[in-house]
């Protein structure tokens, strides 16, 4: 039974993981003053969609959830709907304008804001409706940008939720403007959060009991880059590793910041996974010029050579655009080519969309839809018979698996091996959290089977 005071909320969240960090970080702000989660958008007094616009496709489906509130907010008018994430930066208050049952937009810096405005906005009762928009001085969750933000010093100190895996946020925005992209647009320029905050942070986090930490941001490895005294991204790797975490990774690291140092970690630092999420976009050299994206084909696979020389477990996963303008059939091949050179693990493809603002939105030749859906099924089906080779090949192997959820039969747990391959193998709830010895038996494209070897998990 629900209290007359109780308030919830309902987070629905598209995108990339710094999406995710945000809402997560939004929920615990929220938890803090008392909110809960609702189960269902019917039961909610807020529903946040935080967005994402770097598709045109995930834009037109938050499009879809808003008009499918719309007789929630008719029959419930006290609900506050919110738009956040990219959406919300490049759309502003047009969006709000055409959309009269919104209360709010807030772009990817204003997230921070949320707790405050909502009680305004419930002291208020409606005749509150605002866009906020615009890219910070500080990283979002900085103590700086928090303390300028939030009228409630208390909210600064809502502890991490304890969890077994966890993002981190450790930069923001990116300096790149690769030709497609609108990224650097909507988040902003690069913005680096102190060393110190972070290593708080991680030490929280580890304190909490997490095993598995990613560090986030849109360019990774540009960390420190203008933030006088940080360190380089190598350095703080090591930092967070010696706080205790035992797997390590980090997302999104741009090919053309690939130091020698941070290669050199992959032979040195136990604590970085043996798995690297390594965007290449095309195999083209032409393509590559005209996305903008500051290394060759050639440099691309000298750094793949020089990492797995470093760590030759990696397993490497990748980011293709097909059907960029002016992408021909042998721009095409080139990519086939180097994906089977490579021989990646996964991949996450897409076909060119234009978005708003981005050079490549006024490149000639386009490329017809029918042709890039070509273009994607052929690479797709590659990519596919590719991991299942890769997969099968540790058929016979002992993995170490972090168990981190039941399966989806009875009986059954799911997790992820040092190389972030997703393992399921036959095991009770308990041993959620625990480090499990599994031997590989069975291997699909997208997942593996064992069984687990030791009765008594290793950790
Ligand atoms: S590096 Fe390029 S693709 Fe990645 S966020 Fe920056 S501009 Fe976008």
């Amino acid at each position: 039974m629900t209290g007359a005071g109780t308030r919830r909320a309902f987070i629905v969240t598209f995108g990339c993981q710094m999406n995710e960090y945000d809402s997560g970080r939004l929920g615990e702000l929220l938890a803090a003053r008392g909110w809960q989660s609702a189960a269902t958008r019917e039961e909610a007094d807020f529903i946040f969609f935080n967005t994402c616009s770097v598709r045109a496709r995930a834009a037109r489906r938050v499009l879809n959830h808003l008009e499918e509130v719309r007789a929630l907010k008719r029959r419930k008018p006290s609900l506050i709907v919110a738009v956040g994430g990219c959406v919300a930066e490049q759309e502003g208050q047009a969006l709000l304008d055409r959309t009269p049952w919104l209360d709010l937009v807030a772009g990817p810096q204003q997230v921070p804001l949320l707790p405050d405005l909502l009680e305004e906005m419930r002291a208020t009762r409606g005749g509150f409706r605002r866009a906020l928009t615009g890219p910070g001085r500080q990283p979002a969750w900085s103590r700086a940008n928090l303390e300028s933000l939030s009228k409630r010093g208390s909210d600064l100190k809502a502890p991490r939720a304890a969890t077994l895996t966890a993002g981190l946020t450790i930069m923001q925005g990116c300096d790149n403007y690769c030709a497609y992209c609108v990224v650097p647009y909507l988040r902003g320029p690069e913005l680096s959060r102190p060393a110190g905050e972070i290593l708080e942070e991680a030490a929280a986090l580890v304190a909490g009991g997490a095993r598995d930490i990613t560090l986030l941001g849109q360019n990774v490895n540009a960390y420190g880059r203008g933030l006088a005294g940080a360190p380089g991204f190598p350095e703080l790797l090591k930092a967070v590793a010696d706080l205790g975490v035992e797997r390590l990774r980090f997302v999104t690291s741009h090919p053309k910041d690939f130091s020698p140092e941070l290669i050199e970690l992959y032979a040195r630092l136990p604590a970085l996974g043996d798995s690297l999420h390594l965007p290449v976009q095309s195999g083209s050299e032409a393509v590559l010029k005209a996305m903008r994206r500051g290394y060759s084909r050639e440099q691309y696979l000298t750094l793949v050579r020089a990492l797995r020389r470093a760590r030759p477990a990696l397993a490497l996963s990748t980011d293709v655009i097909v059907g960029f303008p002016g992408e021909t059939e042998a721009d095409f091949e080139a990519t086939l080519d180097l994906v089977e050179t490579v021989n990646f693990d996964a991949m996450f493809s897409f076909k060119y969309s234009d978005r708003p603002g981005v050079a490549s939105a006024g490149f000639p030749d386009k490329i017809p839809e029918e042709e890039k859906a070509s273009r994607l099924a052929r690479l797709q089906a590659r990519q596919k018979a590719i991991s299942l080779d890769r997969n099968k090949a540790h058929i016979g192997q002992v993995l170490e698996v972090l168990v981190e959820r039941s399966g989806r039969r009875p009986g059954q747990v799911t997790g992820r091996a040092r190389n972030f391959k997703l393992v399921h193998f036959d095991g009770s709830p308990e041993l959620i959290g625990r480090l499990v010895p599994v031997l590989i038996a069975a291997a699909g494209p997208a997942s593996l089977r064992g069984q687990a070897q030791d009765p008594r998990p290793v950790g």
